[in-house]
């Protein structure tokens, strides 16, 4: 790191409901922190943080000893990389680019090859905890990519999360995110499933949760969205539209991979009908609203979709 810094130079690009909150976070650990993001308005709102705003790419990665990315989709990282703007053109001071976004793991380790060849260190480091995490600074952070660079960053990456692992070579972390949202979507399947049965058959789902939370049926998403999904509150959350994303990278994947996964394939479905139906900047919990139609119920809210 920067000698003159207190910790360093962190150059970070995507400032949206997860990036901002983990730039500011980085500033309260004492790292000086330079951000850009491609709509103005989203590093504007940023001024009085602490964060320096950048109106360009380049201005971001010039002193940076690390540039993170938080960004929606594999394109975005790859513009990022490969744009004329971009760190192939303009490398980072400390050559080390951590991707913090969830994009394909195969797209991750080409992009990670030609970053190589330039002498610039690539980790691709997701995270699992949503928006909550972001700003309480306790995300989860799966890492894959070369262990000398994972030591460069971690320090950084404590800045932002709790539980960081380095989880293999270039391209795993990117998978054991893809497996983390297969397991999630599919349980919120089950939940969903769970609560039309004891809906139709008269029980209080309410302590109808109570109790499952109790046994061998418990789970992050039946704490976290169970209630919301009883409620009928649909708005906040991490959104249908980025779930569906993130499955479509899990079915890449396997086709790829030539692993089957129905489970995936047929909640994907479920997923699109929401999407359909306006539910794409929803929370997940509104899947539950697929089994509302499916059943004959009116949505909950009201709202008949
Ligand atoms: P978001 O859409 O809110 O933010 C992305 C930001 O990137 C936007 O502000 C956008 O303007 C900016 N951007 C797009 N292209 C750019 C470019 N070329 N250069 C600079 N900025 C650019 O998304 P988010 O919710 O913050 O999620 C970011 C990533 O984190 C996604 O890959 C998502 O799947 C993952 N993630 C999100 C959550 C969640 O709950 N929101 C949880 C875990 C992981």
């Amino acid at each position: 790191m920067s000698a003159g810094d207190k910790k360093g130079n962190v150059g970070f690009v995507g400032l949206g409901v997860m990036g901002r909150e983990m730039a500011r976070n980085l500033v309260v650990a004492g790292y000086t922190v330079r951000a850009f993001d491609v709509v103005p308005a989203a590093v504007e709102v940023m001024s009085g943080t602490g964060i320096i705003p950048a109106s360009t790419l380049a201005e971001v990665t010039a002193d940076a000893d690390i540039v993170v990315t938080m960004l929606p989709d594999t394109p975005h990282v790859a513009e990022v990389v490969r744009g004329a703007g971009g760190l192939l053109a303009f490398p980072p001071k400390g050559r080390l680019l951590v991707d913090m976004s969830t994009i394909s793991p195969e797209a991750t380790r080409v992009l990670s090859q030609e970053l190589a060849q330039a002498g610039i260190a690539m980790l691709d480091a997701p995270v699992s905890g949503g928006p909550i995490g972001a700003k309480d600074a306790t995300l989860s952070i799966m890492v894959g990519g070369d262990e000398d660079a994972f030591l460069r960053a971690k320090p950084v990456l404590e800045g932002m999360g709790t539980t960081i692992n380095h989880v293999g070579v270039s391209g795993a972390g990117q998978t054991v995110k893809l497996c983390n949202q297969l397991i999630c979507g599919i349980n919120l399947q089950a939940i969903c499933e769970a609560l039309a049965l004891g809906r139709a058959c008269g029980v209080d789902l309410n302590q109808m949760r109570e109790v499952l939370m109790g046994g061998s049926a418990n789970s992050w998403m039946l704490e976290k969205l169970g209630s919301a999904m009883i409620d009928g509150d649909a708005a906040a959350g991490f959104r249908i539209d980025l779930m569906l994303k993130d499955l479509r990278l899990v079915l890449e994947t396997a086709q790829h991979q030539s692993v089957p996964l129905p489970g995936t394939s047929l909640v994907t479905s479920q997923y699109i009908d929401a999407r359909a139906h306006g539910e794409g900047s929803n929370g997940n919990q509104a899947l539950f609203r697929v089994y509302d139609r499916m059943s004959g119920q009116r949505v909950q809210d009201g709202a008949s979709r």
